[in-house]
């Protein structure tokens, strides 16, 4: 699959910008590979449309081809529209904070629950209580009965003869009386999705208001899992994803697919049967498994972060003409705040590794955000001669960025001692390269 895609991308020929039929044919194999990862046909179709609309005219970095650059293109559309973070468990309501596990049978659901069980209660400290709602399996609760006993977790004693209503009652009673932080309530599955099973969900998760739903599917389901997203989200409603068997999926593109489907976050994935085979969902891990090409990715990456040095590189020399000015300084800024913020520069500074700990990062790199912001607020003309700012100016400048006009005072003062330094190190080379990752 990537051979083929890198055989397609190696024959279009090196250019500034990237043409509609430089787009068009990296779009056949993309949308190839799309399907190939199992992504639902129109979410395909929607993906490479907005992609091609995106990439059509889009610089082509130096020192890569533009199959690359799209490949790049793609790779972090894919990782927007797949959520660019991890999105973990919300807790943030009034314990016992409720979780319903819903989804079909077989899906997990069972293993899933104690999974999250084991994770909030030895990672987050958290007390947790397990119920199970399913009456229809006669063993299904003594499964979640055993899984307790297994990971130390508690679960609701089990009553014979109530309804999952009487179930979700009673362990509410039950987390509220012994002091629990989280109930997580297993539901009953069914082979396909069927009115009375939805019924039945959607009664218990009125009583109970849970804080998060949880749809539980497997990944190697494909299609059907996205359909089963779309009647449980329709139906009940859903505030995450869980996605099952990741472990035996090399594809990935239910998960991409279940996302533009129901807009709603893959929150977790399980990768094993065992009770700590949970992972994070990572949309870029993802992406690079549905396209196969994270490689390429990573050489982009580098080329644009060539790119950066060169700019540096350019201010260096700005500097030492003594040219250097606001705009001059708020690259310098940007490029810092790209290199991990205070901590990262002072980092690859010979000497200062060791005092590191002494000074306060996290206070510098808030007044990068705030000196980029000021500059930001400034006429072209104010950036290339600060001279001109009156105290009109910095009052305007001041409310533009939310600042104090001392705050500009200092930005400029700094600005002036910089230039004189950088002046004085320009003529003696050394430690300013250095600064700049010349050496
Ligand atoms: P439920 O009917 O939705 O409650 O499904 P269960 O939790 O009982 O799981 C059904 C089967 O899938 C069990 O054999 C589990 O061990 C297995 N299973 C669940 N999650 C995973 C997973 O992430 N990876 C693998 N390989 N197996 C899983
Ligand atoms: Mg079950």
């Amino acid at each position: 699959l990537s051979d083929r895609l890198s055989g397609v991308l190696d024959k279009l020929t090196r250019r500034g910008a990237l043409t509609e039929s430089d787009v068009v044919e990296a779009m056949r194999e993309v949308r190839r590979a799309l399907l190939e990862a199992d992504v639902a046909l129109d979410v395909v179709k929607d993906f490479t449309e907005k992609v091609k609309a995106k990439a059509v005219g889009a610089e082509v970095l130096r020192s890569v081809t533009p199959g690359q650059m799209v490949v790049k293109i793609v790779n972090d559309e894919l990782v927007a529209m797949l959520g660019s973070d991890a999105q973990p468990i919300d807790l943030h309501a009034a314990p016992p904070v409720g979780i319903l596990m819903v989804g079909l049978q077989g899906s997990g659901k069972t293993t899933t629950t104690a999974k999250i069980a084991y994770r909030l209660t030895n990672r987050d400290r958290k007390k947790v209580l397990m119920a199970s709602l399913d009456t229809r399996r006669p063993a299904a609760q003594e499964q979640l009965r055993v899984l307790g006993e297994q990971t130390s977790v508690a679960t609701l004693p089990i009553v014979a003869g109530q309804t999952p209503l009487q179930i979700a009652r009673r362990a509410e009673d039950a987390a509220k009386l012994g002091g629990f932080d989280v109930i997580i309530y297993d539901t009953a599955g069914r082979v396909t999705v069927d009115e009375e099973l939805m019924d039945e969900v959607r009664d218990v998760k009125a009583a109970i208001h849970p804080h998060e739903t949880l749809l539980v599917a497997d990944s190697l389901t494909g299609q059907d899992a996205v359909n089963t997203a779309k009647a449980f989200d329709g139906r009940i409603g859903v505030t995450g994803i869980v996605l099952t068997r990741a472990d035996g999926d090399g594809r990935g593109g239910a998960a991409l697919s279940m996302r533009a489907v129901t807009g709603k976050p893959i929150k977790l994935i399980g990768v094993g049967e065992k009770w700590d085979a949970l992972e994070d969902f990572h949309p870029g891990r993802i992406a690079s498994r549905i396209l196969g090409m994270g490689d390429v990715v990573s050489l982009v990456e580098k080329a644009a972060q060539t790119i950066d040095v060169e700019k540096a590189t350019k201010i260096a020399e700005k500097m030492k003409k003594g040219s250097f000015d606001l705009e001059d300084l708020s690259e310098q800024l940007k490029q810092m705040q790209k290199l991990g913020g205070m901590g990262g520069v002072l980092g690859m500074l010979p000497g200062v590794a060791k005092i590191k700990g002494q000074i306060n990062e996290a206070g510098l790199d808030k007044s990068l955000v705030h000196q980029r912001a000021i500059i930001s607020s400034m006429t072209p003309k104010e950036r290339r001669n600060p001279k001109i700012l009156d105290a009109k100016r910095k009052r305007r400048i001041a409310a533009g960025s939310g600042t104090k006009p001392e705050d500009i005072n200092k930005l400029i003062k700094m600005h002036r001692q910089m230039a004189d330094m950088m002046k004085t190190m320009g003529r003696n080379g050394g430690m300013l390269n250095k600064f700049l990752g010349r050496t």
